[in-house]
C-alpha cells in the first residue's frame, strides 16, 4: 500500500502541467520566518509584489493577489463584474474552459459555450471569427463578457488573445474580455494591456513555479468601472476594499505571507532573466519534447502547430491503449508523474509538462520514462523519442542568456 511518507531515492519527476517543480531557490525563500502581515516589513513586500506582478502581466493597472487556487480567481473575475442573469460568451477549448463555464452557471450567470462539438474541438484553439459572428448578432448588447482560456492546460493548445480582442472590436461590441492564463503566465507570452484584456485570471502553481495556493486578477479601468455596477454577491473576492488597502501594500485579510516570499523570489528570477528569455526557453523545451513524441509516431493533441503550448504537450495514445494505465506504469516503475487526460479525452491521452524547474536533462529523463512505459504497455513505437529529443537539444544549444 502507498504510504504518505514513502519516498523513493532521488527526485520524483513531477512532469504534470501544474503544480510544476518548484526551484530550490524559491523553496528556500519560503522557509523564512512568517512575519506580521500588518507590520512595516509586509508593506514593503506587498508593494514590491504588486509592481512585479504588473510587469509580469504587462499591465499598468492593478493586480489582485488572492490566497486561493486559480478557481477562486475565476470566480472573482465573474462576481466582481457581472450581475445575476447576465449573459456571457465562453469558448470550449478543453476541460478548463468547460469548468469555467460550469462555475459561471452556478453563479446564476447565463453562459453560452461556443466551439466545435465532440472531442475534435479539444485539439483546436479559439476561433475568433465565431466570436465575432455571435457578437454581431447580439445587437441589443445583452452579452456582457467574452471569456476564453489562453493556455488550455487539458490539451496543450494556446489561443490567440489579440485575435479575440479584434473580433470584439470588429463587432463594435462593448463586452468585457476575460482571459484565463492560469497555466500560461510567466512561461508563455502574455500582454494584458496590449491585447486589451479587461480581467486576466492566473494562479501560482504553474508557469510561476510556486506551490499551489495563490491566484490573481489583473484588471483594466473598464473592468473596475463595471465592478461598480455589478450586483452579484461578493465579499472575500470584492475588488473595492482590496484596491483601497493595496495602495499601501496591505490586504483586507491575512495573505499567505510565506507564499508571497516565494512569489518575490520567482519574480526576481523571471524578471531578472527577462520575460522574453523565459518564453524562449519554454518554446525550445516544447520543441524538444514534441520532437520526441513525433519520433514515437504518436499524435500530438494540439492539431495546429501554430498553437502548440510552450508549457505542456498532450500525447494521444493509440486506440485500445488506456493512457491512464500507461501513466500508472510510469509512476509505479519510474517515479514520474504525468498529467492525466481530463473530461472528454480521459484515457485517450496524457500530458507532459515542460514548465517550472526543468532543464534539457530532466525533460530527456521524463521522455525516457514515457518511452519505457509505452513499450511496457505494448505500444508499438516508430522510433526513439529520447534519441530525437537528444538530437534536438544537441543541435539547438541554449543561447548563453537562456540558461536556467
Ligand atoms: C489549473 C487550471 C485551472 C484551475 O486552477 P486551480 O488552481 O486548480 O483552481 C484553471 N484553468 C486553467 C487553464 C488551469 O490550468
Amino acid at each position: 500500500m502507498l504510504q504518505l511518507d514513502f519516498h523513493p531515492t532521488g527526485r520524483h519527476f513531477l512532469q504534470i502541467p501544474g503544480p510544476s517543480p518548484v526551484p530550490d531557490r524559491i523553496l528556500r525563500a519560503m522557509s523564512l520566518p512568517t512575519i506580521d502581515h500588518r507590520g512595516p516589513e509586509f508593506g514593503v513586500l506587498g508593494l514590491k509584489l504588486m509592481a512585479n506582478m504588473k510587469a509580469i502581466f504587462k499591465t499598468q493597472h492593478p493586480v489582485m493577489i488572492y490566497p486561493a487556487s486559480g478557481t477562486g480567481a475565476w470566480e472573482a473575475a465573474l462576481v466582481n463584474t457581472l450581475s445575476a442573469g447576465d449573459h456571457v460568451l465562453m469558448y470550449e477549448t478543453g476541460h478548463f474552459a468547460s469548468l469555467w463555464f460550469k462555475l459561471a452557471a452556478r453563479l446564476g450567470i447565463k453562459a453560452e459555450l461556443l466551439g466545435l462539438p465532440g472531442a475534435e474541438g479539444w485539439r483546436q484553439g479559439v476561433d475568433a471569427h465565431k466570436i465575432e459572428e455571435r457578437l454581431k448578432q447580439d445587437t441589443s448588447h445583452s452579452i456582457k463578457a467574452v471569456c476564453v482560456v489562453h493556455n488550455e492546460t487539458s490539451t496543450g493548445v494556446t489561443s490567440d488573445i489579440a485575435a479575440v480582442r479584434r473580433a470584439i472590436d470588429n463587432a463594435k461590441h462593448p463586452a468585457l474580455l476575460m482571459v484565463d492564463t492560469i497555466s500560461g503566465l510567466a512561461s508563455a507570452d502574455y500582454r494584458h494591456d496590449e491585447w486589451g484584456v479587461d480581467v486576466t485570471v492566473s494562479g501560482s502553481q504553474k508557469g510561476l513555479m510556486l506551490p499551489p495556493g495563490m491566484s490573481f486578477n489583473a484588471l483594466s479601468p473598464k473592468a473596475i468601472e463595471a465592478s461598480k455596477k455589478s450586483t452579484l454577491p461578493k465579499s472575500f473576492w470584492a475588488w473595492d476594499e482590496m484596491l483601497e488597502i493595496n495602495k499601501s501594500g496591505y490586504y483586507p485579510y491575512t495573505p499567505n505571507t510565506n507564499l508571497m516570499y516565494g512569489l518575490s523570489e520567482a519574480c526576481d528570477m523571471i524578471l531578472g532573466q527577462g520575460l522574453d528569455v523565459v518564453f524562449k526557453r519554454h518554446v525550445r523545451w516544447g520543441e524538444g519534447v514534441r520532437a520526441g513524441v513525433r519520433a514515437w509516431g504518436l499524435p500530438i493533441q494540439c492539431a495546429d502547430p501554430a498553437l502548440y503550448s510552450p508549457i505542456l504537450t498532450g500525447v494521444m495514445t493509440p486506440d485500445g491503449i488506456d493512457a491512464d494505465a500507461v501513466r500508472k506504469i510510469i509512476y509505479e516503475r519510474f517515479d514520474c508523474s504525468l498529467g492525466t487526460g481530463l473530461g472528454k479525452v480521459k484515457g485517450k491521452m496524457f500530458r507532459i509538462g515542460h514548465l517550472g524547474d526543468c532543464n534539457d536533462l530532466t525533460l530527456i529523463a521524463a521522455l525516457s520514462a514515457c518511452e519505457m512505459g509505452l513499450k511496457l504497455s505494448g505500444v508499438q513505437l516508430k522510433g526513439s523519442g529520447v534519441q530525437a529529443a537528444m538530437d534536438y537539444f544537441s543541435a539547438n544549444p541554449v543561447p548563453a542568456l537562456i540558461q536556467n
